[in-house]
């Protein structure tokens, strides 16, 4: 066997379900090369992980990265109102951060989502579902601005470019027109908000065009769905039968569903058997809202779940840093899950099940699949989640992340 036979070696790694016993893993070409309980090529990188866990890279499949750091453009009006009275106001709270949309520049977008997608670098999440707000004050400048982050980033973090009517498409006219030219320029997602229009016939006409334009582009669905403090929205179900209805199996992705925290539980129930059916996967980020999806009954009843970082310090959250064993770390308490399995589960949700909610293929370390791996500090997933740091290594499409690169673009230095 010749030296150097491959890129890069870890050695001394733990894995998951693999105990104690150390593993090295080879790459290769971007791809995982060998997993082995020791590899005896070379490696040009050698890397060793000292018996730190090594996992594939994080999943966030929900982040609204064309409004990351607008928090300071605004007073707190938005927040309190997302927030307050049971989230009895959370429209309220989307009209006030509107008002912030009328100031922001395609070039100040640019640089805020960069600095997020360069967090994200850090803290091993190499996949984001991305929304861009697509309105009839910002047009597609959003859309336009992550596409240019997407292409920037590419082959360190992929981001998933959602285009995302966020005021509504029959509430706020011309944004049918508007969603239809952000999937021209290269949007790799439909986005949704039904839950916002005024009346239930409306919501289905926002649902009904989404797929359409979907149908038209070929590609994936994802809406933001009944995201208030109100057991009368319903566009989750109607959103699930419109995807069962148009064969769009394992292709729509629902985001929040809030509402369902306070569903009678005989239609939950019910509902639960209608996503299984459609196969439409549910992202909650139960740290941005005080209600949040049943995260765990809809996991043991078969639903795919993930969670998401959903926002950094905009209207809607003040933290964040695209770090998503931190996510992970507040949605156990959260949602209580604390016991070794429920923490796996937890682990799962923010890798594995995240990649599989939004159709990332071939998300799991073994022989084959890309080489997107973190290597972490801790000996197993509760430890890495008790820390939540970043991971020491973090290797990207078969290559190790710069950190000092992705540090430097996160502190924003170039300005
Ligand atoms: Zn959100």
């Amino acid at each position: 066997m010749s030296n150097e036979q491959y890129d890069i070696v870890v050695r001394r790694a733990r894995l998951r379900g693999g105990g104690d016993a150390c593993h090295d893993v080879a790459v290769s070409d971007g791809r995982i090369a060998e997993v082995a309980a020791s590899v005896e090529a070379t490696g040009r990188q050698e890397i060793d992980a000292g018996g730190g866990l090594v996992t594939e890279s994080f999943v966030n499949t929900h982040l609204h990265l064309c409004k990351v750091w607008t928090l300071g453009r605004m007073d707190e009006l938005a927040l309190r109102d997302y927030h307050g009275e049971g989230m009895g106001k959370a429209m309220a709270a989307i009209e006030t951060a509107r008002e912030v949309k009328r100031r922001l520049g395609l070039d100040d977008m640019i640089r805020a989502a960069r600095r997020a997608a360069a967090l994200a670098a850090l803290h091993g999440n190499l996949h984001i579902r991305a929304l861009a707000d697509v309105d009839s004050i910002a047009g597609v400048e959003g859309v336009k601005a992550l596409i240019a982050v997407r292409e920037a980033f590419r082959g360190v973090v992929d981001i998933q470019v959602t285009a995302f009517p966020q005021d509504g498409i029959v509430k706020d006219p011309g944004t049918d027109r508007l969603m239809r030219e952000a999937m021209a320029l290269g949007a790799d997602v439909v986005g949704g908000i039904p839950w916002i229009e005024y009346s239930d016939d409306e919501s289905a006409s926002h649902i009904a065009f989404c797929f359409d334009l979907a149908r038209e582009f070929d590609k994936d669905v994802s809406m933001l769905l009944d995201d208030a403090g109100d057991a009368s929205l319903r566009t989750l179900e109607m959103m699930a039968l419109e995807a069962h209805r148009r064969g769009w199996h394992g292709r729509a992705l629902a985001h929040h569903c809030r509402a369902m925290s306070e569903y009678p539980l005989p239609y939950f129930y019910r509902l639960v058997e209608t996503l299984k059916r459609a196969g439409v996967a549910v992202v909650s980020d139960p740290h941005t809202g005080p209600l949040h999806a049943r995260v765990k009954e809809l996991m043991e009843s078969g639903v795919l779940v993930s969670i998401g970082q959903d926002d950094i310090s905009d209207a809607y959250y003040p933290f964040g840093r695209n770090n998503m064993l931190e996510v992970a770390f507040l949605a156990s308490h959260l949602l209580w899950m604390t016991t070794r399995s429920e923490i796996d589960r937890l682990y799962d949700m923010v890798t594995v099940d995240a990649a599989r909610s939004i159709n990332i293929a071939g998300h799991r370390l073994a022989p084959g699949n890309a080489a997107n791996l973190v290597v972490l500090d801790q000996p197993d997933e509760l430890e890495a989640l008790r820390f939540h740091a970043a991971p020491r290594h973090v290797i990207s499409h078969g290559r190790v992340v710069d950190t000092r690169q992705m540090a430097a673009i996160a502190r924003d230095d170039a300005h």
